[in-house]
């Protein structure tokens, strides 16, 4: 069995990944990630900073670190294979535009408009097209009951953001099934991203692993913790002497 660590380098790892960081490392052999395709909020900084934070903690994990910023080729290559298997379609509606009415594809003529006005577009997985090409419910094993996923349920999420042409979603099951992961382990509030994970998955004849959603931290307010409160940071409490076991045990809900 294998699993991993995947962190986003948006920020300083703070209490709640040290909870998540001891689900994963203590649930079996684990691996680093730096998920930091997002260019727009990932700094190198932060990622010499995960480092630091998580040997001063005691985990260890095998080298080399998979980063994801540098694999941006193979996100693209998933995404042009769905397009070319006619899965995906343009969404050119802003934030605000998708409030009134849900996505849905542009008719051709449109579409040629737009893109010769030079209107900036996302990439949506089409669950009509998908329909056509797997069950229409899906199972997955959760460490907790079977899941099953029903794709009548599903919104057409974006695959190809509009700013870094690819997303989430393809970067993270991707390097799963490359990474062979055979056991996710993260935090409850992914848990409503698991079905497309698994819809993606059976697109690209990949195998899903076993998924296992850990119960969240919460601040005292039952608020989830997050890198805006900084006062929780790893390295705030490791600079007020904390010791890693104090903080280990103090990340444990
Ligand atoms: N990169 C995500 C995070 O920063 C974790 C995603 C996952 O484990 O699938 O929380």
């Amino acid at each position: 069995m294998l699993t991993r660590f995947a962190p986003s380098p948006t920020g300083y790892l703070h209490l709640g990944h040290a909870h998540a960081a001891a689900q994963a490392f203590g649930f079996g052999p684990c691996l680093l990630r730096i998920e930091d395709i997002d260019k727009t909020r990932c700094r190198p900084e932060y990622r010499t900073a995960i480092y630091q934070d998580l040997d001063w903690l005691g985990f260890d994990w095998p080298i080399p670190v998979r980063i994801q910023s540098q694999h941006r080729g193979a996100y693209l290559d998933v995404i042009d294979n769905l397009k070319e298997r006619g899965l995906l379609y343009r969404c050119f509606k802003t934030r605000a535009q998708l409030q009134d009415a849900p996505p849905a594809p542009l008719p051709e003529a449109e579409i040629q408009t737009r893109l010769e006005n030079k209107e900036p577009f996302a990439w949506r997985l089409s669950i009509e097209k998908c329909q056509a090409r797997v069950k229409s419910t899906l199972t997955y094993e959760d460490t907790e009951q079977d899941k099953t996923v029903d794709l009548s349920q599903l919104d057409d999420i974006v695959v190809g953001r509009k700013d870094i042409g690819t997303s989430y979603h393809i970067a993270v099951t991707h390097d799963d099934m490359i990474q062979n992961i055979t056991h996710v382990v993260r935090g409850a509030d992914f848990i409503d991203q698991t079905p497309y994970h698994v819809l993606i998955q059976h697109l690209m004849g990949w195998p899903t692993p076993i998924y296992h959603h850990h119960a969240l931290l919460l601040r005292d307010d039952g608020e989830k913790l997050s890198k805006r409160h900084s006062d929780t940071t790893i390295r705030s409490l490791r600079e007020n002497s904390l010791t890693a076991r104090q903080v280990l045990d103090m990340s444990a809900p």
